[in-house]
């Protein structure tokens, strides 16, 4: 028998990009043009102005 460590043989992958790494936006997958430090997820300008523009709206 092999080393019992991964019995489904599938990649481990993180759900979050490594700190660090290129995030790309939540919405749109657009890659940010600079590496963002916050944690995911992390919105572009686009969709940022987009969502705050929306929930701002849509409360009424
Ligand atoms: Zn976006």
């Amino acid at each position: 028998m092999d080393k019992n460590i991964l019995r489904t043989g599938k990649q481990v992958r993180p759900k979050t990009a490594v700190k660090g790494k290129r995030y790309r936006c939540a919405t749109c997958h657009k890659r940010s043009p600079k590496p963002v430090k916050t944690p995911a997820p992390w919105y572009c300008p686009n969709c940022l102005d987009l969502q705050s523009t929306q929930a701002t709206d849509r409360r009424d």
